[in-house]
């Protein structure tokens, strides 16, 4: 059987589409988000296509908690641990989720509204 079309960021993470990334591992890639929504704006996504957290089965629950880990550490590394920072999932079309492709936003430099639009 064909392999599925590659997902945008399945293209980020093969280095076919060219990204800023700010941290990269086997499991996990962030990169700045082409349309930034705050002063700092990553996403942090597995390399494995899961499409979106209501897609994650038991066996990625180390992946997923090693993606949170590192969200917090890139959010560290870009300046964000004192003042704070935003981690979001749009999981779906009622969250305004764009790219099927699970990935976690990290948002920081300005103050956020709560709750969010
Ligand atoms: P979501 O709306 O939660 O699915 O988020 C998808 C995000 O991907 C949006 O914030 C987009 O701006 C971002 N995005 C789309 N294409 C690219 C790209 N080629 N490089 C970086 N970020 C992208």
């Amino acid at each position: 059987m064909d392999k599925m079309e590659k997902t945008l960021f399945e293209k980020i993470c093969d280095k076919e589409i060219p990204a800023d990334i700010v941290y990269e591992d086997d499991q996990i890639v962030a990169f700045r988000d082409i349309a930034p929504k705050a002063p700092t704006h990553v996403l942090v996504i597995p390399r494995k296509a899961i499409p979106r957290v209501n897609e994650a089965q038991p066996e990625d629950q180390a992946l997923l908690g090693h993606l949170m880990l590192k969200a917090a550490e890139v959010a560290r590394s870009l300046g964000l641990g004192e003042g704070g920072f935003r981690l979001v999932l749009n999981n779906g079309a009622d969250a305004g989720e764009t790219v099927p492709h699970l990935h976690c936003h990290i948002l920081g430099g300005r103050k956020m509204a709560w709750p969010p639009g």
